[in-house]
């Protein structure tokens, strides 16, 4: 997108020069300049994340290009504003800590043109330009950091649960899509863990809906907080239901975390009156996989149910290992009943 500006504005600008303005030299320097900006295009077509790389190359050309204008520049072409451009069109493109480097490096080699060329500037003009260029680019560099938190802000959202914080159950498909191919790829087990509250109904028509809530909070983070580790993932995947991924594990410290995580809820030691344990507490199921080759997102979230599922059955306020159900009892089917761990 931004290439195709940066062809589709010095394009015709390089005509504009050849036809109307200057000797044919200074027509030539932006038309090479869009030649180069074509060809990064070009060279980066299949993989737009890649011309990020150039970015710093395609600053400095940039640069040179303005630069250029304002070496020419003289008192019947102010080819100089030109320069005024500049931060304008590379912030959106370089990092945020070189951002800075850029506009200084600018401002000094934009001084040392303006006295260096043919008509050299007086130095109270020097002062103004590049008072009106530093003005400019610290304007745009607050512009486009601002822009870039709105979106950061914006893409926490999308992924986020808005009660408790977590992940939200949109981001789980994806997030299982890429845990399960990054596995394969380095040969580590991956963990899905369903973990529900125990008679949360019986909760809320005890204490209200809105303690509800917040001991949602409580769980939510209790949870975040016991599953740390790089490749650890908490979503909330419905009402009380959470959905916890870990990779990494074998099926041993698996059945040690997933009690961990049970434990946790335990430990806030909130009361449920009505509940046969008396307190709150979850259940849950869980399925270590190590052999993902023929694996899809929905066998292991349907797996882990069926774990959750027995646990309930069995009197709640326990962990159940998918791979200890006899194949006989699973009770909600899938294509892939079992796999060997
Ligand atoms: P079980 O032990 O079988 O899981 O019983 P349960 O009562 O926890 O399960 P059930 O699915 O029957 O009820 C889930 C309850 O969770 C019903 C609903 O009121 C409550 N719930 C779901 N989402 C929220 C929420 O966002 N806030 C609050 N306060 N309660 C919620
Ligand atoms: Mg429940
Ligand atoms: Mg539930």
């Amino acid at each position: 997108m931004y290439l195709r500006v940066a062809v589709a504005v010095t394009f015709p600008l390089s005509i504009l020069y050849f036809l109307f303005v200057a000797t044919p030299d200074r027509g030539a320097v932006p038309f090479v300049f869009a030649l180069f900006a074509m060809w990064l295009k070009w060279r980066t077509r299949h993989d737009s994340e890649e011309s990020l790389r150039y970015a710093g190359w395609f600053v400095l050309t940039l640069m040179c290009l303005m630069l250029y204008g304002a070496y020419v520049s003289n008192e019947k072409l102010h080819q100089e504003v030109w320069m005024m451009i500049f931060p304008i069109a590379f912030a959106p493109i370089v990092a945020e800590r070189e951002r800075i480097t850029w506009i200084a490096v600018g401002a000094l080699s934009l001084f040392a043109v303006s006295m260096l060329r043919l008509e050299p500037l007086t130095l109270i003009s020097a002062f103004v330009f590049l008072s009106a260029y530093l003005t400019l680019g610290l304007i745009t560099m607050m512009l486009v950091r601002h822009n870039e938190q709105n979106i950061e802000r914006l893409a926490h959202l999308t992924i986020t649960d808005p009660l408790t914080k977590t992940y939200n159950r949109g981001y789980l498909k994806e997030v299982m899509a890429s845990e399960i191919n990054r596995c394969k790829r380095s040969g580590q087990a991956l963990t899905v863990i369903m973990l529900d509250i125990d008679y949360f109904k019986m909760f809320n028509d005890t204490y209200g809906h809105l303690y509800g809530d917040s001991v949602l909070e409580q769980v939510a983070e209790s949870l975040k907080k016991s599953a740390q580790r790089a490749g650890d993932y908490v979503f909330r995947y419905g009402g009380e239901e959470f959905c916890i991924l870990a990779s990494g594990l074998d099926r041993e410290e698996a059945g040690q975390f997933t009690e961990k995580l049970r434990l946790s809820i335990y430990g806030l030691n909130i009361e449920n009156r009505q509940s046969p344990h008396h307190r709150l507490t979850a259940s849950a199921g869980f399925w270590c996989v190590a052999e993902l080759s023929e694996i899809t997102t929905s066998a292991l979230l349907l797996n882990a149910d069926n774990a959750l599922y027995r646990a309930k059955e069995a009197g709640r306020d326990r962990v159940v290992d998918f791979d200890e159900i006899p194949p006989a009892e699973i009770t909600r089917s899938t294509q892939l009943q079992s796999a060997p761990a």
